[in-house]
C-alpha cells in the first residue's frame, strides 16, 4: 500500500556559482516541492508515489530516472507530448541570497490534467497520505482542478490530506490564491506553512489578525493540525490539546533551499510512524536541518539511519 500519494510539477534545476550573466559551469539536478517531500519520505523509507506529469524528452527522463533512483513510484506518471518539462535556474547571487529563474510557463506539469489524479488513485489500496502543495493549484486552470479532484478523492476514500500552502507570488498573488486555499481547508487535515501564509487560508475581511485568532479560526474550519515553520527559529504545531513548540536544530546553513519540503517529509514520516505531535515535529526540524546544511533541495535528505547524524558533534567523524 503507498503510504503518500503526491503530484505536482517537478522540473530540471541548473545550479550555477556566480552570477548567471557571467556564463560559465552549471550542475543539472531535478527540483519541485512535491518531489522533494517525495524524495525526503523514500530515503526514510516510506511508500511513495509520485504523480506528476513531464514532456517527453530528455529533461522529463532526468526528473523521472532520479525520482525511480530514489525509490519514488513514477507507475502514474503521465507523458505530455505536446509540452516540455520546465526548466529553474538557481543563481547563488550572494553567499546569503540565491535568485531563481523559472522557465515553465506552459509546461508540461502545469498541464496536469484531472485524468492523472484518477489514475493514480486507481488500483490498489487507497494512500494512507495524500500531500499537495498551494504551488500546484498556481499553475493554471487544469492543474488546479486536478488536485480538487484529488482532495474530493482523498475525501471519499477517508484519506488523510496534508496541504503545505507554499505560496509562490511570481505564480499568482495573494488574492489569487486565497480564493484557491480558502476553499481547499474544510479538506485538509494537517496544514503546513509559514506564519505569515496563514492569512490566505482564511477569509479576507481581516477577521483574524492575530496568529492565535488564525490558528483557532483553522481548527474550527476542520483542520486537524495547524504546523507552522519558523524558519531557524523551528517550528510550532497547534491542535485541539494545545500548541507544541520544537526549536530548529543548529546546524552550518549552507542552503535554505529545500528546507520547508524537508521538514513536511520528515513531520509525515513521524506521523505515519503513528508518533504523537512532538516526535513529529522533532523529525521534522531534524529533517528541515539536513536540507539547510547540504546544497541542493533534497539530495541531503538523512535516511533512517542518519537521522542521528545531527547530534555527533563539530568534526565528528563517523567509522
Ligand atoms: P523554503 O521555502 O526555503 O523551503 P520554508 O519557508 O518553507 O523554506 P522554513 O521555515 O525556512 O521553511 O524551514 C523549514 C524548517 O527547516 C524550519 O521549521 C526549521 O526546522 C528548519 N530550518 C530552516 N532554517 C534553518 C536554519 N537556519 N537552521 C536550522 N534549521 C532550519
Amino acid at each position: 500500500r503507498v503510504d503518500v500519494l503526491t503530484f505536482g510539477e517537478s522540473m530540471v534545476a541548473l545550479r550555477g556559482d556566480g552570477p548567471l550573466k557571467l556564463g560559465g559551469t552549471m550542475a543539472v539536478s531535478v527540483a519541485g516541492a512535491e518531489s522533494n517531500v517525495a524524495i525526503g519520505l523514500a530515503r526514510l523509507g516510506h511508500a511513495v508515489r509520485w504523480a506528476g506529469a513531464v514532456g517527453d524528452d530528455e529533461a522529463g527522463e532526468l526528473v523521472l530516472r532520479t525520482l525511480r533512483a530514489e525509490g519514488v513510484d513514477v507507475s502514474g506518471v503521465s507523458r505530455d507530448a505536446g509540452a516540455p518539462t520546465g526548466l529553474l535556474l538557481f543563481e547563488p547571487r550572494l553567499p546569503e541570497v540565491t535568485r531563481v529563474h523559472y522557465y515553465r510557463a506552459g509546461s508540461a506539469g502545469s498541464r496536469l490534467g484531472v485524468d492523472a489524479v484518477e489514475r493514480a488513485f486507481a488500483g490498489g489500496a487507497p494512500p494512507r497520505v495524500l500531500h499537495l502543495t498551494g504551488i500546484t493549484p498556481a499553475l493554471g486552470a487544469s492543474a488546479r482542478a486536478a488536485c480538487e479532484r484529488a482532495l474530493r478523492l482523498a475525501r471519499e476514500l477517508d484519506v488523510q490530506i496534508c496541504l503545505d500552502v507554499n505560496f509562490r507570488s511570481r505564480l499568482w498573488s495573494q488574492e489569487e490564491a486565497g480564493a484557491v486555499l480558502r476553499a481547499w481547508v474544510p479538506y485538509v487535515d494537517v496544514l503546513v506553512a509559514s506564519d505569515d501564509e496563514l492569512p490566505l487560508c482564511l477569509p479576507a475581511d481581516g477577521t483574524f489578525t492575530e496568529l492565535p485568532d488564525q490558528v483557532r479560526a483553522l481548527l474550527d474550519l476542520g483542520v486537524r493540525e495547524v504546523v507552522v515553520k519558523l524558519g531557524s527559529r523551528g517550528a510550532t504545531a497547534y491542535t485541539e490539546s494545545g500548541e507544541l513548540h520544537c526549536p530548529a536544530r543548529a546546524v552550518r546553513a549552507v542552503d535554505a533551499v529545500g528546507a520547508g519540503d524537508a521538514f513536511a517529509a520528515g513531520y509525515l514520516s513521524a506521523l505515519l510512524d503513528g508518533a504523537g505531535v512532538a516526535e513529529r515535529l522533532e523529525r521534522g526540524v531534524t529533517t528541515g536541518a539536513f536540507a539547510v546544511a547540504s546544497r541542493g533541495d533534497w539530495e541531503g535528505a538523512p535516511t533512517r539511519g542518519e537521522l542521528g547524524m545531527l547530534g555527533a558533534g563539530d568534526g565528528a567523524v563517523l567509522r
